[in-house]
């Protein structure tokens, strides 16, 4: 089974984190890196992956050390369909080639020249024609990770540049760098730039990775918090967060709109308040949304220390609400047998969801079957900042009610 990956303390996974806060590797150094079961689960999805890659033209070979991977505990029949779904894709765009491309999995690249001592794995090399690919797969569902400007996409592709140009040499003249995370999404991610374009951002970011390496660095808390080992603990965050003054002045005192009487006698009057106007409540959600992660980062972190015998002043941990539940539903379900109640009083008929019969089925056959029987209503409305890629709510559309997917199979 691929080894899971040994992290470099300015790897390409948190290349996006320490170039926005150089900061960032010295400080989380002192915090321990944590495993969890979906990295563990991710390192059994990307060994099929990589098996279907290797084998796709040699199902015996393939079925040997599918059945030793399939008897590892983690193991779910949902990886065989994504590990499908990624190679399908890779030879896909083997086919699009004058000549058979050379194909490369599992590859260790080196981009020290760019970010000291780094280094990383590659799930999958293409080379041909003009073009050198980097493939790489998530198994994570959470957030759909995006291959336009991916700084983590961009370094695997210096570090496959330094080590295949030698042998194709400036044949190579541009990189295609593809997300494939099939559990969010059939349709990977993409972006293209040409080796010169690479070459030039590898120079402009190698100060910054330098600085970031050697440390102490800068701190700059943002977004790129998320995923830091020291989010919970970090002071620059929580200055940040705790500047209540910058709210001050979302809302300039006294500000009152235009068309309202300004003097207060006349405003009590009216029975008036000095309302908030939406371009007030806009920097306001903006301001606010940092703190409302950064709030539940502490509030997890107090939790958890709390947990492993710690203190945290003023805080405790309790029993959330419980829900009953039947030691033996089975046996409960006897006593009522026995009793006389009728059984269908006892089990609800419910229908398979559309997507554990696409599991059962198969996309192919599912799609075949059905694809003219979906119905893609539009998602409830959700607001988000004005960063975010997707198109703007459209009541018209929704108001329409149950759209066809195929009309809508872009929404
Ligand atoms: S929490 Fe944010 S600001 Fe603090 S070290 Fe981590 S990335 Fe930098």
């Amino acid at each position: 089974m691929a080894s899971p990956e040994i992290h470099a303390k300015c790897g390409a996974s948190n290349a996006y984190r320490y170039l926005a806060c150089t900061a960032s590797p010295t400080f989380e150094a002192q915090f321990p890196a944590s495993t969890s079961i979906y990295a563990e689960e991710g390192t059994l999805a990307h060994s099929i992956c990589e098996l279907f890659v290797k084998t796709h033209s040699d199902a015996d070979a393939m079925a040997e050390e599918l059945r030793s991977l399939q008897q590892h505990k983690l193991y779910q029949p949902e990886m065989l369909t994504c590990a499908k779904i990624y190679c399908d894709w890779i030879m896909e765009k083997a086919l699009g080639y004058t000549n058979p491309p050379a194909i490369m999995t599992e590859q260790q690249v080196d981009f020290s020249d760019v970010v000291p001592e780094g280094f990383g794995t590659c799930d999958c090399v293409m080379i041909g024609d003009d073009a050198l690919n980097i493939f790489d797969y998530k198994h994570g569902k959470g957030v759909r990770v995006d291959a336009v400007g991916n700084p983590q996409m961009r370094l695997y592709a210096l570090g496959a540049l330094a080590k295949y140009r030698p042998l194709y040499g400036d044949t190579i003249k541009k990189v295609r760098m593809t997300i494939i995370q099939p559990r969010i999404s059939a349709d990977p991610s993409e972006d293209e730039m040409s080796v010169d374009d690479l070459l030039a951002w590898g120079d402009r970011i190698h100060p910054i990775a330098v600085e970031a390496f050697n440390g102490p660095g800068t701190f700059v808390p943002g977004e790129h918090c998320k995923f830091c080992r020291g989010k919970a603990k970090c002071r620059a965050r929580a200055n940040v967060n705790t500047a209540l003054e910058d709210f001050a002045s979302c809302v300039p005192m006294g500000r009152v709109p235009a068309d309202e009487p300004k003097d207060n006698a006349s405003r009590m009057a009216m029975g008036l308040q000095k309302a908030l106007t939406d371009s007030e409540i806009g920097q306001l959600l903006t301001r606010g949304q940092f703190l409302v992660s950064w709030y539940d980062d502490l509030k997890a972190y107090a939790q958890q220390t709390i947990l492993d015998g710690g203190e945290i002043p003023g805080w405790k941990v309790v029993a959330g609400r419980s829900v009953r539940a039947f030691h033996d539903t089975d046996a409960a379900f006897q006593t009522l047998i026995k009793a006389g109640y009728d059984e269908a009083m006892l089990y609800d008929r419910k229908p398979v969801s559309l997507s554990e019969l696409e599991k059962r089925l198969g996309k192919k056959k599912f799609a075949e079957l059905l694809a003219d029987q979906i119905d893609r209503p539009m998602g409830k409305p959700t607001l988000v900042d004005e960063s975010d890629t997707r198109e703007p709510y459209n009541s018209a559309a929704a108001d329409f009610g149950g759209v066809n997917a195929n009309v809508y199979a872009n929404v």
